[in-house]
């Protein structure tokens, strides 16, 4: 007998159908005599639909009303999956954030996971009663609903895993495992049996959006055991594990990107002491994220500065920029039509020559490259956005990761 937390993204609830076929599969592990609490997404495109609506109400809203609203997709499907193991004569109840409760910070729209009293579901399953924790969702100081960030059921169900001191958490969703790179746009994606928290967690920081980054980064600090895998068919999934269970290490292990990206040129700023702290204090001190950066030579005593920001923190950035610029400079030159493509590998860390077969695949496929960054395991390009398929698909085939 194993406790086990299984979680369903939007797609694999987006119907009725879909619903009662999460069912099954919930019934299928209870009937393999498992401890079983189930966490929700809402239906595919809901979460959308409740975020423009928002947006309809008033462009700039206030956090806590929007999480009032947005956390209400994922209460519809946990209610209605209830009902649908009910039907199948399964013990069970729907869960919201606030009756748990997970307890978070009050950081509304992208809160944090501080707590989740545990204690109530546990003795449910001890009794054989499913628990339908709705995902994304807790409760703030002050009793206010809160959301985790887009994406952020997964982080419900690793932290509900860890909380419940399950054997696994099984994230169910439209692909059956991680792959090489984003299965749809690349064909030649392979599926991988095994990833490392640390690869997955840069995949997902780069923009592998099959994990939010926070499940991973929760994951890896309680040693949950992670497995992806589909809720439409019974492939075996991929495992999220530690480096030593890896026998076989590949130099790369995937290909990552972000659309979510645009980049600020200063042009023209006097190239003197301290131009870096004048730009990105201001930025910083207005919780704008700026992540590759790069700055040129000079040759005239001034030097062209670029930077790339979130694509939706981009008017603000510039506005901080502009008002704030202490040292002069000739003008600003912004591009939302770029895109970040990153190679990952826990190998990089004793291989040299990882960087130049990218850049030599790139320039193959003559793709320009307008900044580069790199850590220990993954090297990051900026390129333009109308590139991302044929880049993706040159650096597949150039680290040699196509499937057969
Ligand atoms: P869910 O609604 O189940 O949470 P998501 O849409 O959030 O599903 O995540 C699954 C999607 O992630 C897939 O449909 C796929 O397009 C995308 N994806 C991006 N990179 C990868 C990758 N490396 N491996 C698998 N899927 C990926
Ligand atoms: N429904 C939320 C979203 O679309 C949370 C999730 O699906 O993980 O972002
Ligand atoms: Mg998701």
């Amino acid at each position: 007998m194993a406790r086990i937390v299984m979680k369903f993204g939007g797609t694999s609830v987006g119907d009725i159908a879909r619903i009662k076929n999460v069912a099954l599969r919930v019934k299928a592990e209870v009937d393999r005599g498992n401890q079983v609490a189930v966490v929700v997404s809402a239906m595919s495109g809901v979460t959308n639909q409740l975020v423009a609506y928002c947006t309809e109400m008033a462009t700039l809203h206030d956090a806590r009303e929007y999480d009032a609203v947005v956390a209400t997709g994922e209460q519809v499907t946990s209610g209605l999956l209830a009902i649908g193991l009910q039907e199948l004569g399964i013990q069970a109840r729907s869960w919201a954030g606030w009756q748990i409760p997970i307890i978070s910070d009050d950081a509304h729209g992208k809160a944090r996971i501080e707590d989740i009293k545990g204690d109530e579901i546990i003795k449910g399953m001890e009794q054989g009663h499913v628990a339908v924790v709705a995902g994304f969702q807790g409760v703030a100081p002050g009793n206010r609903v809160s959301t985790l960030g887009r994406g952020g059921s997964d982080t419900t169900a690793v932290a509900l895993a860890a909380a419940l001191k399950a054997d696994r958490c099984d994230i169910y969703t439209d692909v059956d495992g991680v792959y090489t790179t984003d299965p749809r746009i690349v064909k030649a994606a392979k599926k991988l049996d095994k990833i490392t928290y640390e690869e997955m967690l840069e995949s997902a920081s780069l923009g592998a959006k099959v994990l939010q980054t926070r499940s991973v980064e929760m994951a890896m600090k309680h040693h949950v055991r992670v497995q992806v895998l589909s809720s439409f068919s019974d492939a075996p999934g991929t495992l999220v594990c530690d480096e030593d269970e890896i026998v076989e290490k590949a130099l790369v292990s995937g290909i990552a990107y972000s659309r979510d990206e645009a980049k600020v040129t200063l042009i023209g700023v006097q190239d003197q002491p301290g131009i870096a702290a004048a730009i990105f204090g201001p930025l910083a001190d207005a919780n704008i994220n700026v992540d590759m950066i790069v700055q040129n030579t000079s040759h005239d005593g001034t030097t062209d500065m670029t930077f790339t920001t979130p694509r939706a923190d981009l008017e603000r950035a510039l506005k901080v920029v502009k008002d704030n610029m202490k040292v002069p400079y000739k003008s600003i030159d912004t591009d939302k039509g770029v895109v970040k493509v990153s190679v990952i590998g826990v190998g990089m860390r004793s291989h040299a020559g990882v960087a130049q077969t990218m850049f030599k695949a790139l320039a193959e496929k003559k793709i320009n490259i307008h900044i580069i960054s790199t850590s220990e395991i993954k090297v990051s390009v900026l390129i333009s956005e109308e590139y991302t398929e044929l880049a993706l698909r040159a650096l597949h085939t150039a680290y040699g990761l196509d499937a057969a």
